[in-house]
């Protein structure tokens, strides 16, 4: 199979703003360029424009929004902009069909966002409104998990189901994840699993949340006997991205989601990935331009739902197992060198470098890409090698052999092939030259 760069697809991005708001982010993040940054035109579906409510206040809309396009009506936006969080509790209201929701959080996100999310909730469901959906009271309840990858398991799953049904939460509750992967995965399947099934929405925090785990309705928690292994494929209503909440995302975080945007660039996007090479400055934490993260984001998500359209449940299709692109190597790394010594995303660099190495060795790609990728996650302070005395070549293939896209004995990968942009998901290729990627990145 041999995937094409794709070209961006029918999406909005409107690059208005108050000027209060651009003041603020200055503040928050310091003098940044002047941005003329050239975003690639997409084409326009829909229209948003500030509005202003019966009472003249000027409404914050959305920058972009992404639609993913799903069968049996399941097709859910997502919205992308800043102050979404505070001031756009009634578009998140709009999404909310019963009178009760359950916030679910952890002890780092809920210090920082929980009230701000609930007083917008709130003062959505008790301010006046044309829509009958958004007049209702709304019942918010929250509870707060542990913070960290260890306590997504079915213990602290049940914790959610504890506090749903404590709160006498019905079938028509919607449960709300706040936060990042973890919890966005979590509360996705407990809401798949509470009375066979309620409505959820998605709050990401994190970057790796906002352009890949919020997106594409896989859900779950890890086993001991393995991560992810427990779950559920289940789609959000919507999916809510508050740019602001990144201020507060450690840079460490913030680049290791960046890892799961370039790789959109590299397994299908071949504008994209030329389009963040020219425009890494902007990207950076320290010195985000909004226009340019916003775009980041709305293209990354384009890109998995498109993907996820193809192939929702990850059939033998395949196309959806692209996204994958650096992860045989990079889980290999996360459970080698130990978990939590690598962040996801920066595993995943260091398996993209390997993978990149492995393309260029079988004569699948030039010199040239294989530089191009490891340059660019080297601007984000992504590691790029294996760290020494950590591996060996035995262990990278004792750890590979029993990752999940090992199948009938052979051991698949994604490889980059061809020109920018396209990508194969294959075992069938020169096993020594595997051998030889493996020598060259163990120390
Ligand atoms: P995470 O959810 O653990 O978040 C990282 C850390 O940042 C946590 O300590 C969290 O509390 C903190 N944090 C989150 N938002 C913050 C904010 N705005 N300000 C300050 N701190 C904040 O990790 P992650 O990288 O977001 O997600 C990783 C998880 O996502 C893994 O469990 C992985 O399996 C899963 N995942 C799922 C999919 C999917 O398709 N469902 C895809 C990719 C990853
Ligand atoms: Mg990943």
């Amino acid at each position: 199979m041999f995937l094409e760069a794709s070209s961006p697809t029918s999406v909005a991005f409107y690059p208005h703003r108050r000027r209060r708001r651009q003041q603020q982010q200055q503040q928050q993040h310091g003098a940044r360029s002047s941005s003329s940054s050239r975003l690639p035109t997409t084409t326009t579906t829909t229209t948003f424009a500030v509005s202003s409510s019966s009472s003249g206040k000027t409404t914050t809309e959305p920058d972009a929004i992404v639609s993913v396009k799903l069968d049996q009506n399941r097709d859910y936006p997502i919205y992308i902009g800043s102050e979404l969080m505070s001031e756009r509790g009634d578009l998140l209201r709009k999404h909310i069909k019963g009178d009760t929701v359950l916030i679910v959080t952890n002890e780092t996100i809920a210090p920082l966002y929980l009230d701000k999310v609930k007083e917008s909730l709130s003062s959505s469901s008790s301010s006046s409104s044309s829509s009958p959906s958004t007049t209702k009271e709304l019942r918010i309840e929250s509870v707060i998990l542990p913070d960290g990858e260890e306590y997504k398991n079915l213990d602290v799953l049940d914790l959610i189901f504890e506090k749903a049904l404590e709160s006498r939460l019905d079938r028509k509750t919607t449960f709300i994840a706040l936060g990042g992967g973890v919890i966005g995965d979590m509360t996705g399947f407990a809401a798949s699993a509470y009375q066979r099934g309620v409505n959820f929405i998605q709050i990401p925090t994190t970057v790796m949340a906002m352009v890949d785990s919020s997106v594409g309705g896989k859900t779950g928690v890890n086993h001991k006997k393995g991560k992810n292994m427990i779950g559920a494929f289940y789609q959000p209503q919507c999916v809510f991205v508050d740019i602001d909440s990144l201020n507060s995302l450690p840079e460490r975080e913030y680049n290791s989601g960046i890892a799961e945007v370039i790789k959109y660039g590299l397994i299908r996007d071949a504008k994209f990935f030329d389009w963040i090479e020219q425009n890494a400055d902007k990207l950076q934490k320290k010195a985000i331009d909004r226009k340019s993260l916003v775009y980041a984001i709305q293209r990354s998500c384009e890109n998995k739902a498109e993907v996820v359209e193809l192939d929702e449940k990850e059939s033998g299709l395949n196309v959806r197992a692209t996204l994958n692109l650096g992860h045989t190597f990079g889980h290999a790394i996360e459970t080698g060198v130990g978990y939590g010594e690598y962040l996801h995303g920066e595993a995943v660099s260091i398996g993209t470098a390997m993978a990149a190495d492995l393309s260029y060795r079988l004569g699948w790609i030039d010199e040239k890409l294989q530089a191009r990728t490891v340059d660019l996650l080297k601007r984000f302070d992504l590691p790029i090698e294996v760290p020494e005395g950590s591996m060996t070549k035995q262990k990278f293939m004792d750890l590979m052999a029993v990752d999940k896209k090992a199948s009938q004995g052979k051991m698949n990968f994604i490889l980059l092939k061809g020109d920018l942009g396209g990508c194969v998901f294959t075992g069938d290729f020169d096993q020594t030259k595997l051998q030889e990627t493996l020598e060259s990145f163990v120390r």
